[in-house]
């Protein structure tokens, strides 16, 4: 049988190289060997202040640029989450019995309700993540390193539910690339790149245009010194670079860092916007192309598709739970 894998993007900003390099790939890659299903999360999307209209815009702008990147809706589902209500549902069911420790550890949580609030949605988030991947039996979760954390709640959400009704869920393997894990901020280089990121010049949006990305790579933060070299825990700005140079050239960091040792850190990181600029210059062409209609269109029918294998889980774990017709 067809191993099956999921993953989901929040419809909470611009779509970043972050994302891309940490999730996006893999998510188009996978698609050649797994029957894959993706989803535009936008329930997790109001767990903090937001305005329905920019939601609206964004849950558009998401689906449009995940299908610009290479998600191909003939081989792949790609569906908004909220036209699927069963993954509420399920949430729900595996959140009665989910213990409060492990989500008080969350560090996500930490970081976004110091800046957004303590919402209850922003708590149970790691609990509907678990019920998103789990409600399609799916065996990998392509997800940058931010998401470990999440994941293996979801792996001990699954392993606990087959202990105690009988074995229903795979427990899903994280996939997570060598490089491009932890795209870092350009502007504070120990964050991570983020949709909700403050300071716009931080993140390289997917659609920025060539003059933009060339302007926030001079601008991003480096290092003290001036050699060219990978070290991620000393040097993490120009780490940061040599990682998406080392992506986009397909050479390995250690290369990367061995074709620059004579450059200054100005004319490195021209070398890398102009690999940034050639690499997302396609991706931007597509976006372009695409028809908001026809893209309403496909993620209408991804739901419908989606709601149908949602409701088989479902009703197999109603009826082990209890709660059967
Ligand atoms: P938000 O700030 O709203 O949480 P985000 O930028 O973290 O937005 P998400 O929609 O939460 O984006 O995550 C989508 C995918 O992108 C996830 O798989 C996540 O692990 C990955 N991802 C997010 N940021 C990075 C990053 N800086 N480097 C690598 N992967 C990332
Ligand atoms: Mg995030």
């Amino acid at each position: 049988m067809t191993q099956r894998v999921f993953s989901g993007i929040q419809p909470s900003g611009d779509t970043h190289i972050g994302n891309y390099l940490g999730a996006l790939r893999n998510w188009v890659s996978l698609q050649d060997s797994y029957d894959a299903v993706y989803c535009v999360v936008d329930l997790h999307a109001i767990t903090g202040p937001y305005s329905p209209e920019e939601l609206s815009a964004s849950r558009l702008q998401t689906a449009k640029t995940l299908l610009a990147v290479g998600i191909d809706p003939d081989r792949s589902l790609l569906y908004y989450q909220s036209q699927v209500p069963q993954h509420a549902e399920l949430s729900w069911l595996l959140g009665a019995d989910t213990p409060m420790g492990p989500l008080n550890r969350m560090t996500q949580y930490k970081e976004k309700s110091d800046k957004s609030g303590e919402q209850l949605g922003l708590f149970s988030y790691p609990v509907l993540m678990a019920a998103d991947i789990l409600i399609h039996k799916v065996h990998a979760v392509p997800v940058g390193e931010d998401q470990t954390q999440h994941l293996e709640l979801t792996r001990d959400i699954a392993v606990r539910f087959n202990g105690k009704y009988g074995e229903t869920f795979p427990v899903p393997e994280q996939v997570t690339p060598g490089v491009g894990a932890r795209v870092m901020s350009l502007q504070k280089t120990t964050s991570k790149m983020s949709k909700s990121e403050a300071d716009p010049h931080g993140t390289i949006l997917l659609l920025d245009d060539p003059y933009t990305i060339v302007k926030k790579l001079k601008r991003a933060v480096t290092d003290s010194g001036s050699e060219i070299v990978y070290d991620r825990q000393n040097k993490p700005g120009i780490s940061n670079l040599i990682d998406m140079l080392s992506i986009f050239q397909a050479k390995p960091v250690e290369e990367v860092a061995a074709d620059h040792a004579d450059s200054q850190y100005g004319t490195f990181k021209l070398a890398v916007a102009e690999a940034v600029v050639e690499g997302l210059s396609p991706i931007r062409a597509k976006y372009q192309a695409l028809e908001d209609e026809e893209v309403a269109r496909l993620m209408t029918k991804g739901a419908l598709d989606a709601r149908m294998r949602a409701e088989a889980t479902m009703t197999e774990v109603r009826s082990k739970m209890g709660l059967g017709v």
